[in-house]
């Protein structure tokens, strides 16, 4: 996979009200840095930078060397899989949910992209069958507006799925355990991390407690890196 560089990364949504400033990391190729901080710090808007969903105001971010700015959409695209941490999913069945990513077109699964054995493999690969207790929650299960009917967690799973599917060599998790109950904040950190597993992965996290792994963590505030250094180091300070 590519390493990723931020180098004197500055960002701005209204240029009077800086809200990322002088941000210089590495994360180096098949390695995790975690972002974490309060919240406003500018966690989110950082991640939403690596993909281009807004453009820096100064600086460059690099990845392979390549400034983003000279890559295409499509590529960064397909180079870059997210787990956000709430999973908007299509009014469809959970395959096609899954399969979304990998179509050229929102068209169902199979048809074109991703087969339906591969779809079924990224589901078995994320648990998303033996997740439910109660009703089997299969391949064509349809899961309705939002995603209604599908827990925190197997909505997570959802993603997971999509990004095993697509297997992309750059990930993002942004605050992809946030919003669930501890119980499945730890599986789905288990399974998030086996997924990042030789992946250049960016982590988003609210709390220090909840990054489980990573290469460096760097500590925002009001946007700017005001700590940083290895887990173990930051858990003593903090
Ligand atoms: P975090 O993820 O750490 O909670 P965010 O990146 O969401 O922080 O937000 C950082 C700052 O940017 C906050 O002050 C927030 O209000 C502001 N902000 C976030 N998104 C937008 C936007 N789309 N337009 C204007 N300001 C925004
Ligand atoms: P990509 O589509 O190339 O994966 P995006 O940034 O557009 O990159 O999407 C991130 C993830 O969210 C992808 O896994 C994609 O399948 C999924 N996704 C994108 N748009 C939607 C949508 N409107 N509803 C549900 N999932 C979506």
């Amino acid at each position: 996979p590519p390493n990723v560089r931020f180098d004197d990364v500055s960002f701005a949504y209204d240029p009077a009200r800086p809200i990322l400033q002088g941000l210089s990391f590495e994360i180096p190729a098949g390695k995790t840095v975690a972002v974490v901080g309060p919240s406003g710090a500018g966690k989110s808007t950082l991640a939403r930078l690596l993909y281009r969903f807004y453009d820096i105001t100064g600086g460059s971010i690099r990845i392979a060397g390549q400034d983003i700015r000279q890559v295409t959409q499509a590529s960064l695209r397909q180079a870059i899989g997210i787990v956000p941490q709430d999973t908007v999913l299509f009014n469809d069945t959970i395959a096609y949910n899954i399969g979304y990513g990998r179509t050229e077109d929102p068209g169902r699964p199979g048809e074109r992209g991703a087969s339906r054995e591969e779809i079924e493999a990224a589901a078995r690969a994320a648990h998303i069958h033996d997740f439910v207790s109660a009703q089997p929650l299969g391949y064509d299960t349809m899961v309705g507006e939002r995603g209604l009917k599908l827990s925190g967690g197997e909505k997570q799973r959802v993603a997971i799925a999509r990004t095993l599917l697509k297997n992309p060599p750059i990930l993002i998790f942004d605050e992809a355990t946030s919003a669930l109950d501890s119980a499945n904040e730890r599986a789905i950190q288990a399974e998030l991390q086996s997924v990042a597993r030789g992946k250049t992965t960016l982590v988003i996290a609210h709390r220090l407690s909840t990054v489980v792994d990573a290469h460096e963590i760097l500590v925002l505030e009001q946007g700017r890196i005001v700590e940083r250094g290895p887990h173990a180091v930051l858990l003593e300070k903090n």
